[in-house]
């Protein structure tokens, strides 16, 4: 048959394709739809999808995976879309899943501590829920109002209390997963590996970056609600007496929940809006939360108090009374929303190092920062060596975007010298799939390789994630 000119074009053949895989309603195809899925938390980088579908359930979505092969197209989860790492974005376009839609709380079992939970269910929602019940789960990134258990786990998110309690990694006990062809497979459950459920290769999903499989549900571990805690807010004059407080603070045996720092940059910006709360000027401000069984935490409130005094902090505040604490975080908790406003654009970097290397790679952030006339300001999970220097600059300037990169990798090559690592807890997505060689070399970036291929073979899912060659190739 002669095609009558002009030929359809592919996405009009796409969105017939999709439309056959799911309900009316659930694929959008227009360029204002699009609009909103095409960067992340990393708003500079664009890539617009071919299309996006927002499942009702995991029916829905297994029937899309069914036939998503035959698309011919990548395939992109997408939770709330807060990555500061460009992984939930169509490097190379195709369809995002959006998984808003999957919100509910199936279970929670305050007897075994775990509940199930769908993978769009929000994070500060699964909090709310789990509070009446006097359990919680413990993985706290600042994103918790938006940001999804889906994109938590893919990326096995961090956050300010994990210093103590631990990464996401450490609270799933199970997931379920859908791969390319519509197979739902279950790697653990509420007994972890254990039980009816022995597949237990849910560590290989965590953290997996949508690279391997599209998540559903999990079952997750939870931990009773500490009946005390204690809040500290602490500043430094230097770095040097900033850093023997964090060195106390992490041999000490109240072994803090959390330990935060902002730079004298950071508390620069925070007394400058109107979130100010009198911090002094050309400070570095420490906050600290101890917590657990209340005897033992008021035991220990005087020590933590004396050990940030010794340290050098002449201004140490603490509280366990809600609205106090509230005041205590504020700085802290304003400083990312601050960022935000300051600058056209911003790159938040996520990186880790042993402790002890904390003054020298700050060093390298302000001397290459100032250096390229970009602004630096730290906030970060200092007790983890959890680093997040933000670099704030407007990518319509020729050469500023370029300037942030090349910072950006002298930093990871120092980060790997020291001997830290690439991601704390934001991932790899496209922002740092280059730095992989700097930490894996050829026979462990084989292996890497080889896992996603294993579960699409043709790196449907996700491509030009994590691994910087690794294409979709129909
Ligand atoms: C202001 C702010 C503060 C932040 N603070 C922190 C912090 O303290 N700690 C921290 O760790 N992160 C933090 N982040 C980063 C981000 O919020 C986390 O990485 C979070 O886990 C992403 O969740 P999301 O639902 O937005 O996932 P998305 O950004 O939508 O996706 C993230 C990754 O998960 C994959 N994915 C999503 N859903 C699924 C699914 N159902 N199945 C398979 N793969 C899936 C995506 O493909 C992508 O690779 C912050 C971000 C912002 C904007």
């Amino acid at each position: 048959m002669v095609c009558p000119s002009p030929c359809p074009p592919v996405k009009s053949s796409l969105s017939l394709s999709l439309s056959a895989l799911l309900p009316r309603g659930r694929v959008l195809t227009s360029p204002a739809q699009l609009a909103g899925y095409g960067a992340d938390g990393l708003g500079y980088k664009k890539y617009l999808p071919d299309a996006v579908v927002i499942p009702a359930d995991a029916e829905e979505l297994i029937g899309f995976m069914h036939g998503a092969k035959a698309l011919g197209v990548p395939v992109v989860m997408r939770g709330a879309g807060t990555s500061l790492s460009g992984g939930p974005v169509a490097a190379q376009g195709g369809v995002i899943v959006h998984t808003s839609a999957m919100k509910t709380i199936r279970r929670i079992n305050t007897d075994g501590f775990w509940c199930e939970v769908e993978c769009g269910v929000t994070l500060n929602d699964l909090d709310a829920a789990l509070k009446p019940h006097g359990v919680f789960y413990p993985p706290d990134p600042s994103s918790g109002p938006v940001c999804t258990l889906g994109g938590n786990v893919a990326s096995n998110a961090g956050g300010a209390h994990c210093f103590r309690y631990g990464v996401t990694s450490n609270y799933v006990l199970g997931v379920e997963a859908v791969m390319l062809d519509g197979r739902v497979h279950r790697f653990g459950g509420p007994a972890g590996g254990r039980g009816a459920w022995r597949e237990d290769w849910k560590r290989f999903m965590i953290g997996s970056e949508g690279t391997l499989a599209a998540f559903t549900r999990f079952w997750l571990r939870l931990l009773p609600l500490p009946e005390k805690v204690w809040t500290f807010r602490a500043t430094y004059p230097d770095l040097k007496t900033v850093e023997a407080a964090i060195h106390a603070l992490v041999a000490h045996p109240s072994y803090p929940a959390a330990i935060e720092m902002l730079d004298p940059r950071g508390v620069a910006m925070v007394e400058s809006s109107q979130m100010a709360c009198g911090l002094p000027e050309g400070s570095f401000m420490l906050l600290v939360e101890i917590d657990g069984p209340e005897a033992l935490v008021n035991a220990r409130v005087q020590s933590v108090a004396n050990l940030l005094r010794q340290a050098g902090s002449a201004d140490v505040m603490f509280s366990d009374k809600d609205d106090m604490r509230q005041k205590l975080w504020k700085a802290r908790k304003a400083s990312g929303g601050l960022l935000g406003q300051l600058s056209p654009d911003y790159v938040v970097q996520d990186a880790v190092i042993p402790k002890r290397a904390l003054a020298e790679v700050l060093q390298l952030v302000y001397d290459e920062a100032d250096a390229a006339d970009i602004r630096a300001v730290n906030v970060f999970h200092a007790g983890d060596g959890n680093l997040h220097p933000n670099f704030l600059f407007d990518s319509r300037v020729p050469g500023e975007l370029e300037k942030v990169e090349l910072i950006s990798k002298r930093l990871m090559q120092r980060v790997i010298e020291v001997g830290g690592t690439l991601s704390g807890e934001h991932g790899i997505g496209n922002d740092k799939s280059a730095y992989m060689p700097l930490v894996f070399g050829p026979d462990s970036m084989r292996l890497q390789w080889a896992v996603p291929a294993a579960f699409n073979p043709a790196h449907q899912m996700n491509p030009l994630k994590v691994y910087d060659h690794r294409r979709f190739i129909a």
